[in-house]
Order: structure tokens, then C-alpha cells, then sequence
């Protein structure tokens, strides 16, 4: 077997709070022996479960970031009981370079689950968590957000899963994150995701969407650095109270929830984020980018719910995501199967 050649600078066993980096070689021509440098944290105090928290899987995405640098600075080993690792930049290449995909290998680390330890720079990266961080981990949260080309509402969603039994310890999980909204997601590409690695090795798992266009706001940044806490204090690793909001439950209960362009264009939108929409109602207008004169291209809700999710940048090509309808749960119950 191939070993991964990523090497942590810091111990995982030891009780502590330890700072260091995953270190992956990396010789270009900038740097012939040189390294990417991840920083990660492990907070350890005694035997018990173990956290892995991550951010910035995609490299423009930033709540996740914000909450697990604040987490790694505040969070101290007597207030914990077993261990949390923090790798608040998780494709640092990415992150570097304010983009979704590595620049070195132009790979979306979220599609290159689970990773190869002789591929590209962003292969090691996956194979590295698939191999070594999630086996450690009890729970595992990653935090996502649209990146420059998406804005979500804020939610925190669990995965419709085959193991009944895994799927309630997701949700309920995911209800302790307690982000505004709270929804199943059935994902429409989920080949190669952390997502999927992290759910087949039979983890508890919380991911998010908590807002876009390649930058965070005061209340984003909020939701995710009370989110981390909670997610702690529900997995019996920090003490103290979940702090707890109402959050609204909606279901993506099919593949008709998301709405692509089938033409580039200028974009109207009709509808904002959290708004209500009807089936058949427009959600946005295209408009040609070359002319004036033309019928715009309109496109139509495929089903009622709640706009959950819309294309950022005013200029949108064809196959891009333009909207996202989620829709309430009834009697606002969390399916547990
Ligand atoms: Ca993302």
C-alpha cells in the first residue's frame, strides 16, 4: 500500500492544545523542496469522543473558516472532555487563492472523495482525512457556503441515509447545530464527496450552507460560531448549554427542487432568499446579454416551497444553478427514515 506522504507536525494523542500544520511536500518551481502547510489544531483533554471540524473544503467559502479560527484561539483543554480536531482551511491551496478548486491541480476537493495518496496535491488532501482524521472522529462537521457563485439561506442539513439508526444521529446532530433553517438534502452529484466518505465510514455527520457569494456577514459568522459550540455540547465533548432558536425544517425532497439556465444572460431575479414561491410562478428572468429586443427566458418554479438557494453573480451561463425550491416539512417533523 502507498503511504500518504502528508505528515502532522503535531502529536494527536497527546492531552493539550497543539497548533501545527498538515504538512504535504509539495516541490514546484518556487519551492524545489518545499511544502503546503494546512494549519490544524488538536485540543485533547482525557479519553472520550473525538470532533473533527473543517472548513474551506471549497477554497471560497468562509463561515467555516471564521468559527474554526475563533474555535482553535478560545477553546481550551479543561473545557473539553476527549478531542477536537479544527482544520479550518482544508484545501489551503484553495483557500490561498480565494477559489472553489486548487490552483495546482484545478481539483474540487469535494468531488475527489476518497482521494488517492499518489494523485495530484488535492488527492492527497482526500485520501489524508479519508485514511487517517475521519477514522479518529466520532462526529465530523464541515462547513459549506455558496462560494462566489451561490448564497443560501442559512441551513444546516443531514443527508437521507440507507442506516436508519445513522441517519436520526445525523439529524439530531444537525437540530443541535441550530442554524436558522435545518434540512434533508439528497445530494444531486454525490460521487466523490467528503460528505459520502465520511457517511460510509458510519460517522455522525453535519454539513452547512450558511450564505455566499464569496464573502460572510456579522450574522453568518454568528450562526457558524454558535453552530461549532453546539454541535460540541451535543456530542458530550464541551460543557454547557445548546443554545437553541427556532429554526425552520424544509426537505429537498427531489431532483425537481433545482433550476438550472438553459441560456447565458443578464439575470432578473423575481424572488429573494426565504421568500415563498408557487409552482409554475417565475423565479427569475434571462435577458440577453448582446441586444435589446429579445423576449427574455423565464424561468418557472417546478414546484412550491421556499427559494432556499439562488445563482450570486448578476451574469449567469448556460447549465449554471439558478435557484434551489425547498419545501416545508409537514407538521415540522425531521423524517427519521
Ligand atoms: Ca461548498
Amino acid at each position: 500500500m502507498i503511504e500518504n506522504p502528508i505528515a502532522p507536525t503535531i502529536p494527536y494523542d497527546e492531552d493539550g492544545k497543539h497548533h501545527g500544520f498538515l504538512r504535504l511536500p509539495h516541490s514546484r518551481n518556487e519551492s524545489a523542496w518545499g511544502a503546503i502547510m494546512i494549519p490544524i489544531t488538536v485540543i485533547r483533554n482525557g479519553d472520550g469522543p473525538t470532533a473533527l471540524l473543517t472548513g474551506a473544503n471549497h477554497g471560497d467559502e468562509y463561515e467555516g473558516p471564521i468559527a474554526l479560527q475563533v474555535l482553535a484561539h478560545e477553546l481550551e483543554p479543561r473545557q473539553i472532555r476527549g478531542r477536537v480536531i479544527i482544520v479550518p482551511y482544508m484545501n489551503y491551496p484553495a483557500f490561498r487563492a480565494a477559489t472553489r478548486v486548487s490552483p495546482i491541480d484545478m481539483v474540487n476537493l469535494n468531488r475527489a472523495f476518497p482521494g488517492a495518496p499518489d494523485g495530484t496535491a488535492t488527492m492527497k488532501i482526500a485520501d489524508y482525512f479519508t485514511e487517517t482524521l475521519v477514522p479518529m472522529a466520532d462526529i465530523v462537521l464541515d462547513y459549506h457556503s455558496g462560494g462566489k457563485t451561490l448564497d443560501f439561506l442559512p441551513f444546516a442539513c443531514a443527508h437521507y441515509l440507507d442506516s436508519v439508526s445513522q441517519q436520526a444521529a445525523c439529524v439530531a446532530a444537525v437540530e443541535a447545530f441550530n442554524a436558522p433553517f435545518t434540512l434533508m438534502l439528497r445530494e444531486i452529484d454525490n460521487i466523490g464527496m467528503y460528505d459520502t466518505t465520511v457517511e460510509s465510514q458510519g460517522k455522525v455527520f453535519v454539513t452547512t450552507e450558511l450564505g455566499g457569494g464569496g464573502t460572510a456577514t456579522a450574522a453568518s459568522a454568528r450562526i457558524a460560531r454558535r453552530g461549532a459550540r453546539n454541535v460540541l455540547i451535543h456530542a458530550g465533548i464541551l460543557e454547557g448549554e445548546i443554545e437553541r432558536e427556532p429554526s425552520v425544517l424544509l426537505d429537498m425532497p427531489g431532483d425537481d427542487c433545482y433550476h438550472f439556465a438553459t441560456v447565458e444572460g443578464l439575470v432578473e431575479p423575481l424572488v429573494d432568499l426565504g421568500e415563498p414561491v408557487m409552482a409554475g410562478a417565475p423565479l427569475a428572468r434571462i435577458w440577453s446579454p448582446d441586444r435589446t429586443g429579445l423576449m427574455p427566458l423565464e424561468i418557472r418554479a417546478q414546484r412550491s416551497g421556499v427559494l432556499a438557494a439562488r445563482h450570486f453573480p448578476g451574469l449567469i451561463q448556460t447549465g449554471d444553478c439558478l435557484a434551489v425550491v425547498a419545501t416545508a416539512i409537514e407538521g415540522g417533523e425531521l423524517p427519521i427514515s
